[in-house]
């Protein structure tokens, strides 16, 4: 036997970009310019967008897009309690208050049903005047029902941010996420679809937004500092706010320009070992699959979250214990999310209750996510398979 090694996530760079870092260093531009304007370009085309603008992380596009929807002290702002920290912190930069929202049991999205079950929970009428906005996330790369949130957020005049952080490329209804709602925000973080190492990128549709975010990234000064330090450009500029220091470098965007190119072909990969997980342990018990309410091609397969039923199990295995034989066997997984409605913070500032969550509750006891990226090496998938057959078969 092969001593095979299978890391949780990797990114798959390759000569493209690293020939394109070593024109940006010989360049003498490190920071924000042609790199960025370009990966933009191609990036806005990709999607079908009017507007990509890059910034420094999915982290800092949301930041930027509450901020020019305005949400601000006193505002509310609906999100999933099944995500990363970064969808409710955001809420909080603006000191608004995120309100938590259960998730659907099949697809961990979050759903207009479930909004509608927290804010009779948390006694908050649809029609309260502080309620502004949703952040839907795309968990794991499955599309949220959007028409069902678009048109729960137009009779209650909410605005939609979308977290895409997962969904790059996800499909709703033929359409790529990035269009369907006011502002849509993607993470180039090392471990994401495709990555800058660190980077974001916000979409949309809106002049006006494109316009305040283009502004706020930047210090709050209101023209491009590639404009401003190119050559025949004036040194003259004014600061209309307080911005934020968000802007990419031109370094993350080389990168970002050839990831881009290779996003479809990483994809179809991610989409094979799904269909190989399917195929080689559907009739594992115990085991519980992604019940999607996609097709197979419009999913991102961000993540393979599956569920781990101890009743079943061999030994009564159970999440935990399934995850440390694993790692034993050097095969890396994680856990998408700790509810966020347990963490320290929010759950005591906001006075959280985990029977208040009992979809998010039930995943999180149970959730694990396999090993899913377009390096994997056939190897590599056949060893996952065998080895969780061998844990968990009779
Ligand atoms: C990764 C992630 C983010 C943050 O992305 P960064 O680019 O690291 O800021 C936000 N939301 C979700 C759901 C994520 O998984």
């Amino acid at each position: 036997m092969k001593d095979i090694k299978v890391p949780f996530a990797l990114p798959e760079c390759g000569e493209e970009e690293i020939n394109e870092l070593l024109a940006v260093f010989k360049s003498g531009w490190l920071t924000t310019a042609s790199r960025c304007a370009r990966f933009e370009k191609d990036f806005a085309r990709f999607i079908g967008a009017k507007h990509a603008l890059a910034v420094n992380s999915a982290t800092a596009a949301l930041h930027l897009g509450l901020e020019a929807l305005d949400i601000t002290k006193g505002d509310m702002v609906l999100v999933p309690t099944l995500t990363f920290t970064a969808t409710a912190e955001v809420v909080c930069y603006v000191h608004a208050q995120p309100i938590f929202v259960d998730c659907d049991p099949n697809t961990f999205c979050m759903t207009s049903e479930q909004v509608e079950k927290a804010l009779k929970i948390q006694g908050i009428s649809s029609d309260d005047s502080r309620l502004k906005a949703m952040i839907p996330v795309h968990f794991g790369g499955h599309p949220c029902d959007m028409d069902s949130l678009l048109a729960f957020s137009s009779m209650n005049q909410l605005k939609i941010l979308e977290d895409a952080a997962h969904a790059f490329p996800t499909r709703y209804k033929e359409r790529l996420v990035g269009t369907l709602s006011d502002i849509t925000c993607f993470s180039f973080y090392a471990n994401k679809t495709m990555t800058t190492g660190e980077g974001g990128m916000l979409c949309t549709n809106n002049d006006k937004i494109a316009q305040r975010v283009k502004v706020m990234r930047l210090h709050g000064i209101n023209r491009d500092v590639w404009a401003r330090f190119s050559t025949g450009a004036s040194w003259e500029y004014d600061v209309v706010a307080p911005g934020f220091k968000y802007n990419m470098t031109d370094i993350a965007a080389a990168i970002g320009i050839h990831q881009l190119k290779k996003v479809k072909k990483f994809h179809e990969k991610r989409q094979r070992i799904a269909e190989r997980y399917y195929r080689e342990l559907k009739d594992v018990p115990g085991l519980m699959l992604p019940n999607i309410h996609c097709q197979m091609k419009d999913h991102s397969w961000y993540l393979f979250v599956v569920l781990v039923n101890s009743d079943s199990t061999k030994k009564a295995i159970d999440r935990n214990g399934l995850i440390k034989e694993l790692a034993r066997r050097q095969i890396g997984t994680s856990v998408h999310y700790k509810p966020l409605h347990r963490m320290s913070y929010y759950k005591s500032l906001y006075n959280l209750n985990p029977s208040m969550f009992p979809n998010a509750e039930r995943i999180f006891e149970r959730c694990l996510s396999l090993p899913i990226y377009s390096a994997m090496n056939d190897d590599q998938i056949e060893y996952v398979i065998q080895n969780i057959r061998e844990i968990l078969l009779p």
